[in-house]
């Protein structure tokens, strides 16, 4: 194809296949710059990292995600899957082309693979399927750098096979995978296995802005014929059967939006292409909404729109407020099990309690446990003053009161974690004491 929205996505596809591939180097405050590693629970974005104390974070960022997902498919169609998806940019920009540079088109393609075995036929698909297999084991190794991060990976490869069984049966398993995909499954992906896909009937409407035909145009369909004028047809579609042909899932636009329809825009160029031809206005196939073409209106938003942006809008503040607010030590405490207070002979009473930390920086933290209210003290039983890149320390300490300061026999107290002298989360718990009349 040589169409312009085929060149648009040629452009993005390489920025986007870059991205992916150089995703793993680049790093941020000395993270990946993501990293999705289930296996640890350890999550970066940006160089920021989440642990399984940010759950509420991640669901929150999940719901987020995926009412964007439903409002962009609500208001763009499925542009995704033709325009960004992986798959999409795999298959079409890089499996594909190779098939083509060995192969040829279409029609040679078809006329190779009906031939007899020859020299020729054996070297190209030998030559096809190495290439293949090379560059799933590639992406293979890229995906799993995003699962386990670049270091682990590159000790993976580095180290001998026996140090690193799984790691290295992870690699030939996810490498066959792709292989499968981009060789043989191909578009079956789009249209059968795929998720996305299969929501597309929920999630569009009228006035949803999709692949489509301009039948109000394009109807009733004919060949050309010539007269003494030119060439006449009824409708604008000459019925060539190009946008047909161009279809990586091999589906006929014309009778409507379909689940197979990956909105890849491959029909839209064929098509203008046509028109240019036979002079006639582009875009019988375009991006339009079924109510565009049938009111012949303007594209407008529908009140579903309207709804899904209002959640979002909710959703992205409370997600904003929650990331900024989100502290870089995360304590709980809790009261020693089994313990009431303890009054002391200087005349204090005292209570145990119990103080996890967890660091969710990506360097080690000094900090500081302080009382807030003059005149408590803390005594610790056992003391640390550093916690480790994504660990936790586990302290026991006394909170110490003046009797003569006790009103009631259960109030509430004030803790700060102060780290670098600026104070990094606030806590409170219970004190209690025999109140003093
Ligand atoms: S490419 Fe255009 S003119 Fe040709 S069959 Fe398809 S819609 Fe009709
Ligand atoms: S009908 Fe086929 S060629 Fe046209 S956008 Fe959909 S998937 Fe692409």
């Amino acid at each position: 194809m040589k169409g312009k929205l085929y060149q648009y996505r040629n452009w993005l596809s390489y920025v986007l296949l870059a991205l992916m591939f150089s995703g793993p180097f680049i790093k941020v405050n000395g993270e990946q710059l993501i990293l999705l590693n289930i296996l640890e629970r350890k999550f970066v974005f940006f160089g920021v990292v989440f642990w399984p104390q940010d759950f509420h974070i991640f669901v929150l960022a999940m719901l987020t995600f995926i009412i964007f997902i439903i409002l962009f498919t609500a208001v763009f169609g499925r542009v995704w899957c033709g325009w960004a998806c992986p798959q999409t940019i795999f298959m079409e920009m890089l499996f594909r082309k190779i098939e083509f540079w060995i192969e040829g088109d279409a029609n040679k393609q078809r006329k190779l693979d009906a031939s007899t075995l020859t020299v020729e036929k054996f070297f190209k698909k030998t030559a096809k399927h190495t290439l293949f297999l090379l560059i799933s084991f590639l992406i293979s190794n890229v995906f799993l750098a995003y699962v386990i991060g670049l270091e682990p990976l590159i000790k993976i490869i580095e180290e001998p096979i026996t140090l690193h069984i799984y790691g290295f049966s992870a690699i030939i398993i996810f490498t066959a995978a792709f292989y499968l995909v981009f060789s043989y499954l191909r578009e079956v992906v789009c249209t059968v296995i795929c998720p996305y896909g299969r929501l597309q009937g929920v999630l569009l409407d009228k006035k949803s802005l999709v692949v489509a035909y301009d039948y109000e145009r394009g109807e009733p369909r004919g060949k050309l014929k010539k007269n003494t004028s030119g060439y006449v047809n009824t409708g604008d579609c000459i019925d060539c059967n190009i946008c047909v042909q161009v279809c990586p899932t091999g589906i006929d636009i014309r009778h409507g939006t379909q689940l197979e329809c990956i909105n890849c825009t491959l029909c839209i160029d064929a098509c203008d292409m046509v028109m240019e031809k036979i002079n006639r206005p582009q875009r019988l196939i375009g991006f339009k909404s079924q109510e565009q073409i049938s009111s012949k209106q303007a594209f407008r938003f529908s009140k579903r729109i309207y709804g899904y942006a209002a959640i979002l809008g909710v959703l992205i503040s409370v997600l904003s407020f929650l990331l900024i607010s989100r502290s870089d030590i995360e304590t709980v405490i809790l009261r020693a099990g089994g313990t009431l207070y303890q009054e002391r002979p200087d005349g204090t009473v005292s209570n145990l309690y119990n103080v996890e930390l967890i660091n969710k920086t990506s360097d080690p933290v000094k900090f500081e446990l302080l009382p807030v209210e003059k005149g408590t003290s803390i005594q610790f039983i056992r003391k640390e003053d550093t916690i480790g890149k994504g660990k936790s320390v586990k302290l026991t300490f006394f909170i110490i009161k003046p009797q003569k300061d006790i009103a009631e026999y259960k109030s509430e107290i004030g803790l700060k974690v102060l780290s670098k002298g600026r104070t990094v989360e606030e806590l409170s718990t219970t004190f209690i004491a025999p109140p003093n009349f």
